[in-house]
């Protein structure tokens, strides 16, 4: 098979995993975190499997970046940054920040999502890198790399700080859940997840890419039915949970 047909095969298979986890999600909440259960098999450290399943997404882009004949090409540099500066925070920092890094995290998950981290990085470096045509640097002012970038950022800025909101929530590793009431957490449940899919929207955007709008849809419909579980989950866990607060959108829903 010539790598032209393996990215649309790839590409599409994205799409379709978006629509499968969005449906399953609905009935099942991933098993990690608050929602671990058993019966989900063989389990191995949070830390470890956010560390494998995390690694293909940051080094399969720089090495199609590296083979590719883009390697001076401006537009192409600022792409590559961005991806990399959340992975590299993804794969070598969050897992060692995490308080509760040695708890079980089933190896089956660590599967699904190295496969999807291998594909998704696949399809989004292989489109940017070689088969696009090239960006030329006029890219970078135009008002959809603006508005992307911007999506971006703020994006990550939130993700960023909501994890660490929930980071200094615990003392101790072995403390448990409580009510996190710092930064956007006032207006909604999830707000680590609000920031992840507003970065991969504003992704999508400053790439104007399939791959790009392939990784936001999915990042939406892997997220979304998830912050709808840890809602109700907080909700059924603390009876002082504050009224008003929405599970995804501020003021929305
Ligand atoms: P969670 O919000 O479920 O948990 C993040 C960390 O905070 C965990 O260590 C968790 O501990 C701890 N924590 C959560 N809530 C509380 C609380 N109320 N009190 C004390 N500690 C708490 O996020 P995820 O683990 O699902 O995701 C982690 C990061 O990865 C996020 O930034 C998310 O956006 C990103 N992600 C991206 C995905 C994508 O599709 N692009 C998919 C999944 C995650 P514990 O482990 O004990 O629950």
């Amino acid at each position: 098979m010539d790598d032209i047909t393996l990215y649309w095969i790839l590409l599409a298979a994205i799409f379709a995993f978006a629509v499968m986890a969005f449906f399953t999600l609905q009935v099942i909440s991933a098993p990690y975190g608050r929602h671990i259960r058993r019966g989900w098999g063989y389990t191995l450290k949070a830390r470890i499997g956010w560390l494998v399943m995390e690694f293909p997404a940051f080094l399969i882009i720089i090495l199609i970046f590296l083979a590719g004949s883009r390697k001076d090409n401006i537009v192409s540099i600022v792409f590559l940054a961005m991806w990399t500066s959340h992975y590299l925070h993804r794969t070598f920092i969050f897992p060692f920040l995490m308080k509760g890094g040695d708890k079980k995290f089933p190896a089956v998950l660590v599967v699904f999502a190295l496969i999807f981290n291998t594909m998704n990085g696949y399809v989004n470096g292989k489109y940017l890198f070689q088969l696009a045509p090239a960006y030329d640097i006029s890219w970078l002012y135009d008002p959809r790399f603006l508005a992307g970038a911007a999506f971006f950022l703020s994006g990550m800025i939130i993700n960023l700080h909501s994890d660490h909101v929930l980071r200094i929530l615990r003392k101790d590793p072995e403390d448990g859940y409580r009510i996190p009431r710092r930064g956007l957490f006032r207006y909604i449940s999830s707000p680590n997840y609000f920031g992840e899919i507003l970065e991969w929207t504003g992704w999508a955007i400053a790439t104007w890419s399939l791959p790009g709008l392939a990784f936001a849809v999915f990042t939406f419909a892997n997220l979304a039915p998830r912050a709808f579980s840890n809602h109700r989950w907080y909700r059924e866990n603390f009876p002082d949970y504050p009224g008003q607060r929405k599970a995804l959108i501020p003021y929305i829903m």
